[in-house]
């Protein structure tokens, strides 16, 4: 267990009372399950940039050439450009951080991600994203965010952390200094789990990988970054995990006898039909690891994307 992966959080969800209410929207998949995994670092920018708690509601509002920011009793009183100030001073200091994700309230004209509420004459839409979130997003492309409803769909949720182990790790892996050589071994142990979120992705970083004599390593580092981590918000479906199990499969050819071939044929094609979840099939294969190593597959992030504890694949 460790507690330095850093996730930034708005505040309220968190547990803050800094709502414009003195409320909070506190999660409690965050408060009590992921607490434990991971630092988080909590951000209000409504109260970053100076409005008190409470506060009057403010709302996005768009009159076709821009979106601002405005009081929703009195749409004179504007804090559009105060926001972006502070928005992008905020998340220049993040980027410091070694942030692995983003956790934001959804819906809010400040926090949301996406489908936030744009009021305009004649109606709303729910096509803005809040103000905030908007620069994290331009800023740091490659950062998992993720809003806290949606963390309660199990598929969503998943994707999610697996991404942020998929950051902290590559920080991990290559230290203070990126080297090709460094490169190449992380994407040696994260083929697999390519495969599974993204084949095309998996091919396209191949090639760059093939070709990383041809960059100096910082801007293959932000490169492989950006590609490593879109490649990574496409879930994993079921049919490219059964992909992954069939390749996993070729590895024990040799060395597995003929009822343990056929035994994990079998959980295959029922993970592949629904029947099982994806755990069934991964812990035989671990189960046949530990008996016939295989130094490759050992190594493959596929099998152990983050700690089993968090009993994240259950439902997969
Ligand atoms: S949604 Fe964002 S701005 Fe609003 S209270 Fe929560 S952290 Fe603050």
């Amino acid at each position: 267990m460790t507690n330095s992966i850093k996730v930034g959080i708005s505040s309220c969800v968190l547990g803050e009372n800094v709502r414009f209410d003195s409320g909070h929207k506190t999660s409690k998949f965050v408060t009590k399950e992921l607490t434990p995994y991971f630092e988080f670092v909590p951000v209000c920018p409504e109260v970053g940039m100076g409005m008190p708690v409470p506060r009057p509601t403010i709302r996005l509002i768009s009159d076709q050439e821009r979106v601002a920011l405005v009081e929703t009793k009195n749409p004179d009183i504007e804090h559009t450009a105060k926001m972006l100030d502070f928005s992008e001073q905020k998340v220049g200091e993040l980027k410091n951080q070694d942030l692995c994700g983003y956790i934001v309230c959804a819906k809010s004209p400040t926090c949301g991600m996406e489908r936030v509420k744009i009021y305009r004459k004649g109606g709303a839409e729910n096509t803005g994203v809040g103000l905030f979130t908007q620069e994290l997003m331009k800023q740091m492309p490659w950062l998992p965010v993720e809003e806290d409803g949606r963390l309660n769909d199990p598929v969503l949720k998943e994707n999610f952390i697996a991404r942020i182990f998929v950051l902290r790790d590559f920080y991990d892996s290559m230290g203070d200094e990126p080297t090709a050589g460094k490169l190449v071994a992380f994407h040696s142990r994260y083929k697999l789990t390519l495969m599974a979120h993204h084949p095309q992705s998996y091919k396209n970083l191949g090639r760059l990988v093939a070709n990383i004599k041809d960059y100096d390593s910082n801007t293959f580092y932000q490169m492989y970054r950006e590609g490593l981590m879109k490649a990574v918000v496409h879930r994993a479906s079921r049919k490219n995990n059964t992909n992954v199990l069939m390749h996993l499969q070729g590895y024990f050819k040799r060395a597995l006898g003929k009822d343990e071939k056929v035994e994990l044929c079998r959980v295959i094609e029922d993970y592949r039909q629904g029947i099982l979840p994806l755990l069934a099939p991964i812990t035989l294969i671990k189960h046949y690891l530990a008996a016939y190593p295989d130094e490759y597959l050992s190594e493959q992030k596929f099998l152990q994307p983050h700690p089993q504890e968090m009993r994240l694949r259950y439902g997969l």
